[in-house]
């Protein structure tokens, strides 16, 4: 027999997940004519809910063994989830899934087939349309995966969910890059392994909300670009290297241009400007060097990545 562990962050889902439950036992159902040999686990992590979600989930527990539960101590975000649920797994594959139904269950046979008969180490989606968004946060999305692409040498795929079916090799690979700042989709690329990727069009949440802000996401993507890109911190150089030259080349010309000429015209405007310039173009590189710096910061402190309060 082998075990498949589907984990399923939830923060404040006590609407979607008993949707999620019944639509998931169907798929099981279909999953099990097909192959008999898989057993399933359902792994939910409660991301520290403020609403029932974990009474929902205690619920399905009584009446069915193959659910087991994680639940935190307060909201660690979803990258602690997924981390969180890897490592409880005790599944020979693991599948990551959302609870609000917008990675469909239907999938997962396929998902399987393409690591257990086609040699894959896992099968990823993405979502080909992003109907249903708004318009603003589907444009900012792509302007970061195209920017993503241009910065950092890790592969990023556009419009990839964290819908996912891997091997134990690969989770366990996931599961040994321990940093704090966890950016998921680079962390895939980073740790390679050969992917099959499958192609859905977008499906709109079962119910509930997105506990997704816009500046939620925002923030995010600028996690993405200092954990997995070190070109910003190279275009800080180059930017000072580029204006000292320039600074360099100007002073010659002044003292050449004085000792020929003499000085008549105090300069005092374009000497505030140029102060102001460099002032700038340092607190710029500055700036982005706090970054990284903070960053390392939080890593050095080695926190654990998440904190669970209770588990079945
Ligand atoms: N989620 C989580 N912790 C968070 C935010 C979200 O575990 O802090 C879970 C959420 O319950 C859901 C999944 O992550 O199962 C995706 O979230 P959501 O559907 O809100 O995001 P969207 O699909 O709108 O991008
Ligand atoms: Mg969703």
């Amino acid at each position: 027999m082998k075990l498949l562990t589907a984990i399923v962050p939830c923060y404040n889902e006590e609407q979607a997940v008993p949707f999620f439950y019944e639509e998931m036992k169907k798929t099981i159902a279909i999953f099990g004519a097909k192959y008999p040999d898989v057993e399933f686990e359902l792994l939910f992590v409660d991301d520290g809910s403020t609403d029932h979600t974990l009474d929902v989930v205690k619920e399905l527990r009584k009446a069915d063994e193959r659910v087991r539960y994680v639940s935190f101590s307060r909201n660690f975000g979803k990258e602690a989830a997924i981390y969180a649920g890897i490592e409880k797994s005790k599944g020979d594959y693991v599948v990551l899934m959302d609870a609000d139904l917008q990675d469909p269950p239907s999938l997962l046979p396929e998902m399987y087939a393409a690591i257990a008969e086609e040699g894959y180490d896992s099968a990823a989606t993405r979502r080909t349309t992003r109907k249903g968004e708004p318009p603003i946060r589907s444009f900012f999305a792509r302007c970061f995966y195209r920017l993503m692409g241009k910065l950092s040498k890790t592969e990023i795929v556009d419009g990839a969910r964290d819908y996912r079916i891997m091997t134990r090799t690969m989770a366990d690979a996931i599961l040994s890059m321990r940093e704090y700042n966890r950016f998921t989709k680079g962390i895939y690329g980073w740790v390679g392994f050969k992917t099959k990727w499958l192609e859905y069009e977008n499906i709109e949440r079962v119910a509930g909300e997105t506990k997704w802000s816009f500046w939620k996401l925002f923030a995010y993507s600028l996690e993405g670009i200092v954990a997995f890109s070190t070109t910003p911190l190279a275009l800080a150089m180059g930017f000072g290297l580029l204006f000292c030259i320039a600074a360099f080349i100007m002073i010659v010309v002044i003292i050449i241009r004085a000792s020929i000429f003499g000085d008549p015209t105090s300069g005092w405007p374009s000497m505030v400007c140029i102060i102001l310039l460099l002032g700038g173009i340092q607190l710029f590189c500055i700036g982005i060097m706090g970054q990284y710096l903070s960053k390392t910061y939080l890593e050095t402190k080695n926190r654990p990545i998440y904190i669970s309060r209770e588990e079945v």
